[in-house]
């Protein structure tokens, strides 16, 4: 028996019991006359003590020649400790060891384990096991465990059935590049990774399945904008015989049920906006309402006043940031810059600080009386030592770049808390989306959306004015899901595919399979994926996925662990009648 408790486990009841522990040795204190040892498991710490009274002399010094993280084995009395650890939960015992073996040793790790290390991320990366067995890395791993247990019993009590669905298949059209794997068996051809299961999830309903879901994971071959993943982990659902409220009101039911049961918080309102209004009032699809500083529009009381810059603007819109108006005029300089820096990409920006006597001092004073600005001050509803910011410009490009200074002002304000969690529906997204380079329409979800009921027609006169029965729920600024209620008649996705530029023969060789399908009796379905992860580090409270994820890849998508990706040699790139062209 290699132990009889863990190293989390022992306490002031235990004291003049004799256990056996087994685990790694975090430190060891050689004060000479006594030698402490922390011994360290999943579970906790567990101070050894081996002291020159009470220790066998050879059992003494064998304690002293433990290094960092040896993996060993003792035997001994738990005794009272006599200055006691209150911030450890074993912190009033320790034990006083009689046997000691090493079960292993181990090489000087690369960096320290301990909470704050002293490893930067490419060196914990490659030693990721190593940086595992820190606690905050544990610790997210052990909650992961937890979201995605409850995640596991939640939809289980509501009558989802988990179905797994193949890896190796043909490609799916979630936006992004497929990942390929060749086939041996077929020469010249390939199977794609799937970007989600969408279509299967889809054929499920066709057969009758009714509520599937699966904890699954997804390849997407896209340059890895900060924190995206190649591969990821989605809550993947989809129901059959629902509308769209019928899947809103499930989901918003397991999400309550999370933030109830991980977070302890019980959350009743999920508020609905439509993209429209979202895009409008924050400037964004997935809006971060745990603040207030919604956007005012003021070409109205703006424009026609011989500011040249506003007047050629298709919008001039502005924000209220409450306290601001105190920057000294080298911070507002510098939010200048910050907004003309080219990840923003702003001309520049009129601000007006409302001074505390209900005065405005304004860098467009020359332009616009007081009379003027206090308009402002009423549509941004600037209070008092308030600071508006406005930018303006084209309409999309402006409402980015301000969504973008709004964000960053509430994380400068501190009202970005990690603790409070404000969850949102984003609703009748567009059916289109349009591609400003190749001026081609493609599908803002993916082909298998339907517009909302009666707009059909409009797929011909107007398709970038369709509206899809489409949504997104979005936590704190952030997409955790989005889904849609399908087509499920074959000749309603025959239109679709035309207008997405497909031939009738590509649409039949790419997704045959669904049409074919959708002519056996598709039952109305719809369904929404939540992208783990994701939803993982906001519960727990964090900004990075990689954080919650075993083993992340970099971002140029290497597990430096164990290095991959990795050349091939010749004999399986024959096997696999592959030349490269490197
Ligand atoms: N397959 C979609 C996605 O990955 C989700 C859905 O429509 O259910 O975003």
């Amino acid at each position: 028996m290699y132990r009889s408790h863990t190293c989390g486990e022992l306490r002031e009841s235990h004291i003049n019991s004799k256990v056996t522990l087994s685990g790694w040795v975090q430190k060891t204190r050689d004060k000479g006359f006594v030698v402490w040892v922390d011994l360290r498991d999943r579970y906790g710490i567990t101070q050894l003590v081996f002291d020159e009274d009470r220790t066998a002399s050879h059992l003494l010094e064998k304690a002293r020649h433990l290094g960092r993280e040896f993996v060993v084995q003792v035997q001994g009395e738990v005794i009272e400790r006599a200055s006691k650890n209150p911030n450890i939960p074993t912190g009033t015992i320790e034990v006083l060891v009689e046997e000691l073996t090493v079960l292993n040793t181990s090489k000087t790790p690369p960096f320290t384990i301990e909470n704050e290390t002293d490893g930067g991320e490419d060196l914990r990366m490659k030693y990721r096991y190593l940086d595992i067995r820190r606690n905050p890395v544990k610790n997210n791993l052990i909650f992961r465990s937890q979201v995605t247990m409850e995640v596991r019993k939640y939809l289980a009590e509501k009558g989802f059935i988990e179905v797994e669905t193949p890896y190796l298949i043909k490609s799916t059209p979630e936006g992004a590049r497929d990942f390929v794997v060749p086939s041996r068996m077929n020469e010249g051809q390939f199977y794609a990774l799937p970007q989600s299961p969408q279509t299967f999830k889809q054929l499920l309903m066709v057969a009758g399945m009714d509520k599937y879901f699966q904890i699954v994971k997804c390849f997407r071959d896209e340059d890895l904008r900060a924190d995206r993943q190649p591969e990821f982990t989605q809550i993947d659902c989809e129901m059959a015989f629902v509308e769209q409220e019928d899947i809103l009101n499930a989901f918003e039911g397991l999400t309550r049920h999370l933030l109830k049961e991980i977070n302890g918080v019980d959350i009743s309102a999920f508020p609905r906006i439509t993209y429209d209004d979202a895009m409008r009032i924050y400037g964004n699809d997935k809006p971060d309402i745990r603040f207030g500083m919604e956007f005012a529009e003021l070409n109205d009381i703006a424009q026609h006043k011989d500011f040249g810059v506003f007047n050629s603007s298709e919008l001039v819109v502005g924000i209220a940031v409450p306290g601001a108006a105190s920057y000294t005029r080298k911070e507002l300089d510098a939010l200048v810059n910050w907004v003309k820096r080219p990840q923003v990409g702003a001309k520049g920006m009129v601000y007006v600080k409302c001074n505390e006597d209900g005065s405005y001092k304004s860098t467009v004073d020359k332009f616009y009386d007081q009379e003027d600005l206090k308009k402002w001050a009423e549509a941004t509803g600037a209070q008092p030592g308030d600071l508006i910011c406005v930018l303006s410009g084209d309409k999309n490009k402006t409402r980015s770049q301000l969504s973008a200074l709004r964000m960053e002002m509430a994380e400068r304000l501190g009202l970005r808390k990690p603790d409070e969690f404000a969850p949102l529906w984003v609703v009748d997204f567009p059916l289109l989306e349009l591609d400003e380079e190749t001026g081609n329409y493609h599908a803002m979800h993916h082909p298998f959306t339907s517009p909302k009921p009666g707009q059909l027609e409009m797929l011909e006169s107007d398709p970038g004015a369709v509206r899809a029965n489409a949504y997104d729920l979005v936590l704190n600024g952030n997409e955790i899901g989005g889904g849609s209620i399908r087509i499920h008649d074959k000749n309603v996705q025959e239109t679709m595919f035309k207008h997405l530029g497909f031939t009738p023969e590509e649409a039949k060789a790419q997704f045959g399979f669904l049409m074919d399908a959708f002519q056996y009796g598709a039952p109305p379905h719809g369904g929404i994926a939540f992208g783990l992860d994701r939803l993982v580090s906001i519960l727990g409270g964090q900004e990075t996925i990689r954080d919650f994820i075993a083993f992340p890849k970099n971002n140029s998508g290497r597990d430096v662990m164990i290095d991959a990706p990795a050349p091939i040699d010749q004999e399986q790139l024959n096997e696999l009648h592959l030349k490269l062209n490197v």
